[in-house]
């Protein structure tokens, strides 16, 4: 059991140092000593991460005819947060360390510790303190004037934004219930104990869908939705070992929920939840309607009946869906004696689609190979990859950042206008020579594949 939790904790080292040292994931002002639980993505986790996202709005907008799309406003009024509960409830217990002055969630310290009565920082027994509320909203000011009438929030989820819109995009797209609403964004909560790298940070990405509905097929949208939602990271390839739900029971459920259930992913750290499919009931509209004054029911003039919504939410994060593919992709294997460390991500997610390597840094294979580079950069991100060392080497690290295609130009291509493929999962180069000509048709097909 101890070998495995520690094998398991070097996997997440060697998954975080290889964001690192491979451009995926920084620490945020690192120069400046770091700023806790707020990272930046490098070149490759920017692709990585936009893969992600862009996977997620296919699947929810673009290849459906029943969600659309917003991007609304990180600051929004006061008052969406007072309608929401947000102000008065959106907390987590929080105690402090008489002895050593850290804090901590107070439903964090018995799995830091062991012991719920003992301090995860210095050990102490018996010098935590009772547990007291903490909001979790960032606070700032509108405007010049620092007091309680400019107070405004960061946005600590992207749900709001989307309620607040739903009459202006019922109207305007002419949508009738059951009908969603999907939005990618930033959100900030000012978590007390954040941590496990990327998996709880300060600063966020969501991608929230909120689908409106009939209260009558309230059990059936749940459900509906629930199974969806798995099935995408299956689709992306997350291994279906690595992936449950975990439903919540009656005291877990948030004061909104009448159902809720979350996707767990089989982290390095133990089984976490990555996305939350939530019952919203009509809570959210008749909370907006109360306080804003505003009709938000539905009149639907086929049966002529008039409801409010109730609402499924899907609700996940980019940046810990971005670190489940990450983890599932990661692996290592042997070659030729050697330790191979690759990132067997789905080919829509990789960053780098195809690298270009030429065998020598010597004219005029030099311009040939930039010549084949340039044929083929409509594919997505691609790489001309002259870095030293051997092929062999650069082939390795082009596997470390999960790219599915490197090919290779040589000087006998100069003579017969061939290149060959190599595969990363395979390691092999199944079709032979292909024509530099027919390059970008069978590798956009290979890529679709
Ligand atoms: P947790 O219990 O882990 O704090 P939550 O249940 O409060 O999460 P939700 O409010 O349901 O989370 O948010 C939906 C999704 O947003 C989560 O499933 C997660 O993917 C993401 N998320 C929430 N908080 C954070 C955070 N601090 N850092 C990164 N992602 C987050």
């Amino acid at each position: 059991m101890e070998k495995r939790a520690s094998r398991e904790a070097d996997r997440l080292q060697e998954i975080v140092s290889l964001c690192k040292r491979r451009g995926f994931v920084f620490p945020s002002s690192e120069i400046y000593g770091g700023l806790n639980a707020v990272f930046d993505y490098g070149p490759l986790g920017v692709e990585l991460k936009n893969n992600v996202k862009r996977a997620w709005w296919d699947a929810m907008t673009r290849m459906r005819d029943d969600v659309v799309g917003l991007d609304s406003g990180i600051l929004m009024a006061r008052r969406i947060w007072q309608a929401s509960g947000h102000e008065e409830v959106f907390t987590d217990p929080l105690v402090d360390c008489t002895n050593c002055k850290a804090r901590f969630r107070a439903d964090h310290v018995a799995e830091m510790s062991g012991d719920p009565n003992v301090c995860p920082n210095c050990g102490m027994r018996g010098t935590l303190t009772e547990p007291r509320k903490f909001n979790l909203m960032f606070k700032t000011y509108m405007g010049p004037v620092e007091d309680d009438a400019g107070l405004i929030y960061l946005r600590p989820e992207t749900a709001q934004g989307i309620y607040v819109n739903y009459e202006n995009v019922r109207a305007s797209m002419r949508k009738r219930p059951p009908f969603g609403i999907a939005q990618i964004g930033k959100a900030f909560r000012n978590e007390i104990s954040p941590g496990q790298f990327i998996y709880r940070t300060r600063e966020f990405e969501q991608m929230e869908m909120q689908f409106f509905i009939n209260p009558d097929s309230e059990e059936r949208w749940f459900d509906y939705w629930r199974d969806t939602r798995i099935q995408w990271y299956r689709s992306l390839g997350i291994k279906p070992e690595n992936l449950q739900f975990h439903p919540h029971d009656a005291d877990e459920l948030a004061h909104y929920a009448r159902a809720a259930v979350d996707v767990y992913y089989n982290f390095p750290f133990g089984w976490r939840e990555i996305e939350g499919i939530h019952d919203r009931t009509d809570f959210d509209l008749r909370r907006h309607i109360e306080f804003s004054g505003k009709d938000l029911s539905y009149f639907d003039d086929q049966t002529k009946q008039r409801f409010v919504p109730f609402i499924i939410e899907t609700s996940a994060g980019a940046d810990r869906t971005t670190f489940a593919f990450l983890a599932d992709a990661y692996d290592e294997d042997e070659v030729e004696g050697e330790k191979r460390v690759v990132l067997r991500l789905d080919k829509r997610l990789a960053p780098v689609k195809v690298a270009v390597i030429p065998l020598a840094k010597k004219e005029p294979l030099v311009a040939l190979a930039h010549s084949v580079h340039d044929s083929i950069r409509a594919l997505g991100l691609t790489q001309y990859d002259d870095t030293g060392g051997s092929i062999g080497k650069r082939y390795r690290r082009q596997d470390e950042i999960g790219t599915p295609y490197c090919v290779a130009v040589d000087f006998d291509s100069l003579d017969d206008q061939k290149v060959t493929i190599r595969e990363r999962d395979s390691m092999k180069q199944p079709r032979g020579r292909v024509p530099i000509a027919e390059l970008p048709a069978i590798l956009a097909a290979d890529l679709a594949g």
